[in-house]
């Protein structure tokens, strides 16, 4: 492919790499305000995302308060799948405690939930290129070039193209963005689905396991017709993921079949403060915004695609204003601060690894569950 010969197609005020949740978002937020927009994916949708997909009580205040929509909507479009306020936590499978929540996790499938809000932003405007990779980012000319030698130039590039970014990359190549600390909290999540009918599991809510790796967690979680079981967290040197994995399934009487199981890097704590240079700007899994110890990443998707585009449409009002700093500013208070709280939590457990033995886990549950799980849904903390 000769990339300096091809003539620019089109260009656009803003070019989204990446269809996924922070992706549509940013596209639909745009295009409402009368963005030119290009969304360019390398997956035809509806297409798979590897993800338990829970969704909290902050996601569900941000899809009504961006979408209007609700549980009761979603679920008559069949975007939202399950609804469960029972949880049980277990100790490496010994049941540590269960109840009720005061407000339910909602349960999505990454197939469905991706595809519609996808065609949301489609039918808002946003041009979509599904099945196009883009494989090259002329950063000092604003040029995104595709696997098929297509090239578009954008005023705004924005990488919501997931935890292996090529704009991230490519920023960090260039010396524009400093991550030298990407490797180090960058964790593991494995899972596989199974079919109800294949299981003896009575799996009706939101399942824990806190004590089969060191800095991480198993998870049963439910759908209708089938239940996902996983595992995620950053392993410690002598942790191999998959014999985890495989044991945890083992015991629960669920058969591992590698051709059904995914596995895919998260980013448990190696967010990016200042994911933003000039005029191109990181969201979501691009940019590690993923809680370090719940890997939560949906909501964090969402919400980086309303501040970015709030921050371009400022900038574009305000050209004088500092777009880095308002990005980074807003971005820390809406944000980070959220995850460096879990971060720092994740760390003292690490320190103090008797904190999940069975007896001590067991008294901290009674004691802060409750308060957990409202940090986790965002009641407390003002997102919901
Ligand atoms: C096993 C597992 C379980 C999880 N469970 C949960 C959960 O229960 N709840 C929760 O909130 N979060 C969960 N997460 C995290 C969540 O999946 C992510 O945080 C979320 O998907 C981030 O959305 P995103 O739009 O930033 O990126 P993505 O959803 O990854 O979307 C990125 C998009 O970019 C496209 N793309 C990538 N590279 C290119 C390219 N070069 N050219 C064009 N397109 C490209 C991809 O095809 C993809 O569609 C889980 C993650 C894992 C791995």
């Amino acid at each position: 492919m000769n990339m300096t010969l091809k003539k620019t197609e089109k260009e656009y005020d803003v070019v989204i790499i990446g269809g996924g949740p922070s992706g549509a978002t940013t596209g639909y937020l745009l295009s409402e305000k009368g963005y030119d927009v290009l969304l360019i994916d390398k997956e035809t949708f509806p297409r798979e995302k590897p993800c338990g997909g829970l969704l909290t009580k902050k996601t569900i205040c941000f899809l009504k308060r961006i979408f209007n929509e609700n549980p009761v909507s979603l679920m008559e479009k069949k975007v939202i799948d399950y609804v469960s306020s029972n949880w049980r936590m277990y100790h490496d499978l010994k049941k540590v405690d269960e109840g009720v929540l005061q407000y339910p996790f909602y349960y999505v499938k990454r197939r469905r939930y991706d595809a519609y809000l996808l065609n949301i932003a489609d039918r808002k405007g946003v041009e979509v290129i599904e099945g196009e990779k883009v494989t090259n980012i002329d950063l000092s000319k604003d040029e995104v070039f595709t696997e098929s030698g297509r090239h578009f130039r954008a005023r705004h590039i924005i990488g919501a193209d997931g935890v292996n970014s090529i704009l991230r990359r490519s920023l960090v190549d260039d010396g524009s963005i400093e991550v030298d600390y990407w490797t180090e909290d960058l964790g593991v999540g494995l899972q596989q689905g199974i079919n109800r009918e294949d299981i003896t599991l009575e799996i009706d809510g939101f399942n824990i396991d806190l004590g089969i790796l060191k800095s991480g967690y198993g998870w049963v979680f439910p759908n209708k017709d089938h239940i996902l079981v996983g595992i995620g967290g950053v392993p410690g040197q002598d942790e191999d993921m998959m014999k985890i994995f495989e044991r945890f399934a083992e015991r629960l009487g669920v058969q591992i079949e590698k051709e059904k199981m995914v596995s895919h890097p998260v980013t448990l704590g190696n967010f990016i403060r200042k994911p933003i240079h000039e005029n191109k700007f990181l969201v979501g899994d691009a940019a590690g915004l993923m809680d370090p110890i719940s890997g939560e990443g949906i909501y964090y998707a969402h919400k980086s695609a309303e501040i970015v585009s709030s921050i371009i449409q400022s900038k574009d009002e305000y050209p004088d204003l500092d777009a880095r700093k308002m990005y980074a500013s807003k971005l820390n208070s809406e944000i980070i601060n959220r995850l460096s709280t879990s971060l720092l939590l994740r760390d003292i457990w690490a320190d103090v690894p008797e904190a999940l033995e069975y007896g001590i886990l067991k008294f901290g549950v009674k004691l802060f569950g409750n308060k957990a799980f409202r940090f986790i849904h965002g009641t407390d903390t003002g997102e919901a």
